[in-house]
């Protein structure tokens, strides 16, 4: 053979062993495909969908992960024309119903998300289902579909979380938003290794989970304006009252207890603060309460209230 031939053959070798560690690069990585064999019409679809569903789904996985995690899974999805229902994930398989996506392309997709988010969430089954489909539609609609707080639904009832879906959705982004930043990702990881106890709630906040649900419509709740003066709130065993110094004075069973001085005022609430314990309040119509770093929390319930010797104010 001839130096030209032996070339030839080296270089050969060369792009077989790249070929060999490219391939084992990507055996890596996880693959997302997208099967239309039995819906041919929504090649279009699939093949705009394949790009979103290959970026979302190790995001989600960061976004859910725990130190025991295992490898990312190859997903199938398949485009189903006999399938009843929406979408469902079973493993690492995902169904979506062909007529769905045909009268709902752009809401396909978001189903989609709340699929994949199944496919990492992986938990043993008979726990919390309100739980399991809210984290999915929470990555869903907070994270994927940007949706803000105030447009998630909230039914005013005992117990709404239990609704299950968005409305449990926007209840986890609540939570997140400040009374337990990273609560999504805690409740994940115990559902997962089939530890989820009601009671990861209340070591997070202090508060039972049937109270953080009033405590989120009521902090949702659009709040009526301030009295035109406001001078005094009160609640069952005492109240907030306005100081001709511009100060307030918090009474307890009639006698003074506590100063704040004034800090900020929105059309709806007043802020007070007491340096002496850096303890800053907010009060509105319906509620004081605790304001922090990391959000607020119902202290007292109750109104504004005029003062036997002033007039009713003109709201
Ligand atoms: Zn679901």
């Amino acid at each position: 053979m001839n130096k030209a031939g032996w070339k030839a053959i080296l270089r050969a070798l060369w792009r077989t062993s790249m070929i060999g560690a490219l391939a084992l690069v990507s055996a890596q990585a996880a693959t997302m495909r997208i099967d239309t064999s039995k819906s041919p019409a929504l090649k279009t679809w699939a093949d705009s969908m394949q790009p979103i569903a290959a970026e979302w789904y190790p995001r989600l996985a960061n976004l859910m992960s725990s130190i025991e995690d295992r490898p990312l899974l190859d997903v199938s999805i398949r485009i189903n024309p006999d399938f009843k229902g929406i979408a469902a994930a079973s493993g690492p398989y995902i169904d979506i119903s062909t007529d769905w996506i045909t009268r709902h392309p752009e809401e396909s997709r978001g189903a989609v998300i709340h699929e994949l988010v199944h496919v990492v969430q992986a938990y043993p089954p008979g726990h919390a289902g309100w739980l399991t489909e809210g984290i999915a539609d929470y990555f869903r609609y907070a994270i994927y579909e940007s949706l803000p707080l105030r447009e998630f639904p909230r039914p005013e009832k005992p117990q709404g979380y239990l609704d299950s879906y968005k409305v449990s959705a926007g209840f986890l982004f609540w939570l997140e938003t400040g009374p337990a930043p990273g609560i999504v990702r805690q409740l994940n990881t115990a559902l997962r290794l089939g530890q989820y106890q009601e009671a990861l709630f209340t070591e997070r906040t202090g508060r039972e989970l049937k109270d953080l649900w009033s405590d989120y419509l009521t902090a949702l709740r659009p709040l009526p304006n301030l009295p035109q003066e406001p001078r005094i709130w009160r609640h069952a065993k005492g109240s907030f009252e306005y100081q001709a110094s511009g100060t307030w004075t918090e009474f307890e069973n009639g006698k003074p207890v506590w100063n704040f001085i004034e800090v900020a005022r929105t059309p709806q609430s007043i802020e007070v603060l007491d340096k002496s314990r850096n303890v800053r309040l907010r009060l509105a119509s319906t509620m004081v309460q605790l304001v922090s770093k990391t959000g607020g929390s119902t202290l007292y319930t109750g109104e504004w209230s005029t003062a036997s010797s002033t007039k009713q104010p003109a709201n």
